[in-house]
């Protein structure tokens, strides 16, 4: 990457940081098409939010991504937030408009993207969440447009029937709350069409942990495991054995990171050279 007086910036903040796959797929798109803009990880500790987000004026920062734990936080320092992502409470992406900052949240749409990508029709389905963190609220409130259900697993069972009651508010969909135990998952599994993981567990380093043990998933399921690291997760590994239909979370960091870069450019994303620069940091990572 060349760097120039004019070039533009744009990052994504986050604590940690390091394990973000953001710069290399901003970056391979920008070369692509020749655009002078460059992309980097800024490590931003809590305390650290405000003056961030200050520097973003004052550098005259194009756009950021926002990433744990600033993804909520960061609402009280931006001039507008669209009506989305005010409802679910959280931001992953800013546009600095001469010197103004507007937040919206991509994630939901890169979900509903994955699947449709990968031939689901979501349409009247009922969907499986676990997890009621900052990203399955954005799925949360994106998939609610399409599906019949939605049934909320979350380890603590307060915070699912705190998004419930978000979706219940603006949506006319069945909505059920549960505690994420193996109880609850394989009664609630055998009434689901979709079952989306949008907790961390199965991640790197913790990659022989799954949140659902591999008998209690009934074949004919479609299975959506947002972790992308490593891609195939234990999740997906097991659900495949068990004749399910598996996506993971390589689409759906790709179809979010897409309308940022449309919003900081102008500009179409080049939706395969980002897959591709993604998929070869995570092969050289997990040798895959
Ligand atoms: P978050 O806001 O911290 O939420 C995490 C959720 O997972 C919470 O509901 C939490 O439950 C639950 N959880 C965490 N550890 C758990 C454990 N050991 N057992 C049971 N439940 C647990 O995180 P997030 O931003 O939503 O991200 C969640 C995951 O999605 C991360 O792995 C992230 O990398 C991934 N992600 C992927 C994409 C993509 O583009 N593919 C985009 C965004 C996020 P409690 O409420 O009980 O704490």
């Amino acid at each position: 990457m060349t760097l120039h007086l004019r070039t533009r910036l744009c990052g994504v903040i986050g604590d940690p940081i390091e394990h973000s796959l953001s710069p290399v797929m901003h970056n391979a798109a920008f070369r692509e098409l020749g655009l002078d803009y460059a992309y980097f990880a800024f490590h931003v500790p809590k305390e650290s939010l405000k003056p961030a987000i200050l520097g973003v004026v004052g550098l005259g920062i194009v756009g950021l991504n926002v990433t744990i734990p600033h993804k909520l936080q960061v609402l009280r320092y931006l001039d507008h937030v669209d009506e989305e992502a005010s409802r679910l409470g959280a931001v992953n992406t800013v546009i600095n408009r001469d010197g103004r900052l507007y937040g919206c949240n991509t994630d939901g749409i890169g979900a509903l993207r994955a699947l449709e990508q990968n031939g689901v029709t979501v349409k009247g389905k009922r969907s499986t969440l676990m997890g009621a963190g900052g990203a399955s609220r954005a799925i949360a409130f994106k998939l609610s447009e399409h599906v019949r259900s939605m049934t909320i697993l979350n380890r603590t069972k307060s915070r699912a029937a705190s998004l419930a009651r978000s979706l219940r508010r603006y949506r006319n969909i069945e909505v059920k709350v549960k505690e994420l135990t193996e109880e609850n998952l394989s009664e609630t599994l055998r009434e689901t069409d979709i079952l989306i993981n949008a907790t961390p567990i199965g991640m790197w380093p913790n990659v022989d942990v799954t949140p659902v043990r591999k008998e209690l998933l009934p074949s004919g399921l479609t299975v959506f495991d947002i972790v992308y690291n490593p891609i195939q997760t234990r999740l997906l590994h097991d659900a495949s054995k068990r004749g399910c239909r598996v996506i993971d979370g390589v689409d759906m960091l790709v179809h979010q990171g897409a309308p940022a870069f449309k919003l900081w450019t102008g500009r179409e994303a080049p939706i395969e050279v980002m897959r591709k620069a993604v998929l070869r940091a995570l092969k050289r990572k997990f040798g895959s």
